[in-house]
């Protein structure tokens, strides 16, 4: 058996290592390493993919949700709602950019942000709602949307972990996350489903005044060169991992189905299992399985992510602290929130490998220690 990892990114790029090493030799030999046509050529690939007018990438995906927040000008103090029940990432930039992060629950089957909760959560000084496409589950834009319309709140999608998932609206209509919102916000990061060989981020929306802000803002604030409107930063996607990404681009697709048949053998195996609960299947979008997550109950959790390191299988808790009882969020009033949700799922969940190289070998042998551990 070839040896469990989270995430083999290693056997993925053999599969495709001479498209991918002639374009990297490509942009050595044109030196254009910093934008130039790779870096627009993969944008407007992406672009097109997701079905949104612009496409700006950036350095990675937390400088993504930062560019974003920026572009929207949000005074000090103007609230933003999140789940608390994410990656740092997605906060931390409101911090930094002395918003107000205020934290909601999260739907216990879908483990995204609850509309009913954003719905209590909005005040007077509410601006924006961030929602998490956790695990590369979506979540509920249809709800979303209407309570950002009835209170004139931007949306910025966190779609670090959602690439290429559907979103299947009541009216029959389909969009990709991270094209419904105002803005949506995603990483290249090498785990992530559509992974560079370093870091990478893009930004999307079809608001054609918020696109040429959050050029700007990406490219020190300048309107033309030399020429500084606005304060902004310095977020590029470089030449060569641009290219790398144009040519997994067009592998997207087949890594999700990849996923998905890992997620579909997984979910068989743990199926009649009383303690475990499966991913949750909505109709209203199609899971890309950023992460295979199983939620535990009556199991020590630690014990059995103990247990399985042992059997040389990788597992990890995503995430093992949810943002409110983050220190550095103490300065925000993290303590007094209450989220019962939130706090149950950071102790229950498990994710384990996901990736679009396992076999049947590899995942029997994962869900036999799981079985064992759990059964025992
Ligand atoms: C990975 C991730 C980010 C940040 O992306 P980087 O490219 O690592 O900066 C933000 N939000 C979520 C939910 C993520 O998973």
């Amino acid at each position: 058996m070839r040896p469990i990892q989270m995430v083999d990114t290693k056997t993925q790029y053999h599969k495709i290592k001479t498209e991918v090493d002639a374009a990297v030799l490509g942009v050595m030999e044109s030196s254009m390493f910093i934008g130039g046509k790779a870096v627009s050529g993969f944008a407007d690939n992406l672009a097109k993919y997701h079905n949104s007018k612009h496409c700006i990438p950036c350095a990675n995906g937390t400088d993504a949700l930062q560019i974003a927040m920026m572009a929207l000008g949000l005074e000090p103090g103007d609230e933003v709602i999140t789940p608390s029940f994410t990656y740092i990432a997605t906060v931390e930039v409101a911090a930094l950019l002395r918003l107000k992060p205020v934290f909601v629950e999260v739907d216990a089957k879908t483990f995204c942000i609850d509309p009913a909760a954003i719905e209590k959560a909005i005040t007077p000084k509410t601006k924006a709602i961030v929602p998490v496409h956790l695990y590369g589950q979506a979540a509920n834009m249809e709800a979303i949307l209407k309570i950002a319309a009835a209170h004139n709140l931007f949306i910025i999608e966190d779609n670090a972990q959602g690439i290429g998932n559907d979103v299947i609206f009541s009216d029959g209509s389909i969009m990709k996350t991270g094209s419904i919102g105002h803005i949506g916000c995603t990483s290249f990061y090498p785990s992530k489903n559509l992974g560079a060989f370093g870091d990478g981020g893009a930004i999307f929306t079809n608001d054609d005044s918020l696109a040429a802000q959050m050029r700007m803002i990406a490219s020190h604030g300048q309107s033309k060169r030399y020429y500084h409107d606005v304060v902004g930063c310095n977020s590029r996607l470089d030449a060569m991992q641009a290219a790398i990404l144009d040519i997994k681009l067009q592998h997207l697709d087949e890594y999700i189905m990849a996923r998905r048949k890992a997620a579909d053998f997984y979910d068989n195996a743990f199926a009649d299992n009383k303690k475990i609960t499966v991913p949750f299947r909505d109709a209203a979008n199609k899971h890309v399985f950023h992460q295979y997550t199983l939620l535990l109950e009556g199991v020590n959790r630690d014990a059995l992510n103990q247990y399985l390191s042992d059997n040389n299988i990788p597992s990890m808790i995503y995430y093992p602290v949810p943002a409110h009882r983050q220190k550095v969020f103490d300065a925000f009033g993290g303590s007094s929130y209450q989220l019962p949700i939130t706090d149950w799922l950071t102790q229950r969940v498990i994710s384990l490998p996901m990736h679009t190289e396992l076999d049947t070998e590899q995942q029997t042998y994962i869900v036999n220690k799981v079985l064992e551990f759990i059964n025992k």
